[in-house]
């Protein structure tokens, strides 16, 4: 069960691929321009189960945040593996999306080839944009023009939390920013091309549903190996209800009615928006790696070596592997913990769409 983690993202595409077709599912994938670090072709590759017409269907993705697609990549794999998707209830869909954005997957990086995470590019490019003033107060902590093994920085944020409170600190390490395409936490202006080819799958596949559920697996937030359903919804709408009766305990926020640097620009958003015909019910499984500023601290690196170092360095290298560690934790016991949680998501999710 294990080795379905995959090391590369080159072994998680092959992988991915094959396991979908000894499960039967109809393929299709969607080239990326650049290629992976040995050369090959990087792409967005869609697997589908169950009839073309299903009003019920379960999309489930991963990679979203690319070096965060191993855990994501391996449950998908797992899934297939396990039987999952096979014999579907009439009327019941699932589309597994692999590798939303297979760049930053390949390259050990959360954003894309464009530094812009993709997590946060579903927004109306039109504007206004949010601000984030926490993220501007500390800019250059989290964007440093030199990297050194000084923990000044977390020491910065640490003060910053307790001047100005911790959601103010939260929305300067996790929340977007659209003003700086060279800083973290990136959102882009204008819709990236994970953003186009996830709109068009979402308009191509789900055409014939009225239920639409759109499950999106991320690693970093929470303790190790546990796994937090987060929806962004409002306590009156209907997904909400749906999404408390199939997955119990849900972390929700309101959907962010004016701009709002900690929920805008989220898949989920845009899966809402976009498959606007159907009833739909967004969720994200994050599941806990390490402390948050451990993890933060290899953003920070990774964004630093992004615009001011190797890639392929021994520096360079280091910082890749701190990014793999930072968002999978290569032990038995978490990879046990997360298979047996994903399923569990992935099957209430099924249930959910068989039963409605
Ligand atoms: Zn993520």
């Amino acid at each position: 069960m294990t080795d379905y983690f995959p090391a590369t993202y080159a072994t998680a595409r092959q992988g991915f691929i094959s396991e979908a077709e000894a499960a039967g599912a109809q393929i299709t994938s969607h080239a990326h321009p650049l290629d992976d670090p040995s050369g090959e072709e990087l792409a967005i590759d869609v697997a589908r189960f169950g009839s073309q017409d299903a009003a019920a269907v379960v999309v489930i993705g991963s990679g979203t945040h690319g070096v965060e697609g191993r855990c994501g990549s391996g449950l998908q794999r797992i899934a297939m593996r396990e039987g999952l998707f096979t014999e579907l209830p009439k009327g019941v869909g699932v589309i597994l999306v692999h590798g939303i954005n297979p760049f930053g997957f390949a390259w050990d990086r959360r954003v894309d080839h464009n530094n812009i995470d993709v997590n946060r590019n579903f927004v109306d490019h039109a504007g206004p944009y949010p601000d984030n003033d926490a993220y501007e107060a500390l800019f250059d902590v989290l964007n440093p023009a030199e990297l050194d093994d000084s923990q000044a920085w977390t020491d910065a944020i640490t003060e910053y939390a307790s001047a100005e409170g911790p959601i103010a600190a939260y929305r300067a390490s996790v929340g977007g920013q659209y003003i700086h395409p060279e800083g973290l936490q990136y959102g882009g202006a204008a819709p990236t091309w994970s953003n186009e080819v996830l709109t068009s799958v979402w308009r191509q596949e789900l055409g014939k549903a009225s239920l639409a559920i759109n499950v999106d697996f991320h690693t970093g937030i929470g303790p190790p190996g546990f796994g937090s359903v987060m929806q962004t919804a409002n306590v009156d709408e209907d997904a909400s209800d749906l999404a408390s009766q199939w997955w119990g305990g849900i972390m929700r926020s309101a959907r962010p009615e004016s701009a709002d640097p900690i929920t805008c620009g989220l898949v989920g958003l845009g899966f809402d928006e976009t498959v606007n015909w159907a009833q739909t019910v967004s969720i994200v499984l994050e599941f806990g790696t390490r402390d948050p500023l451990e993890v933060l601290g290899a953003i920070r690196a990774d964004n630093w070596l992004e615009q001011y170092g190797d890639r392929r360095s021994e520096k360079g290298k280091e910082i890749g592997e701190q990014m793999r560690a930072a968002f999978f934790v290569d032990d038995p016991v978490w990879r046990d913990k997360v298979t047996e949680r994903g399923l569990e998501v992935m099957g209430q999710a099924i249930e959910g769409a068989v039963g409605s």
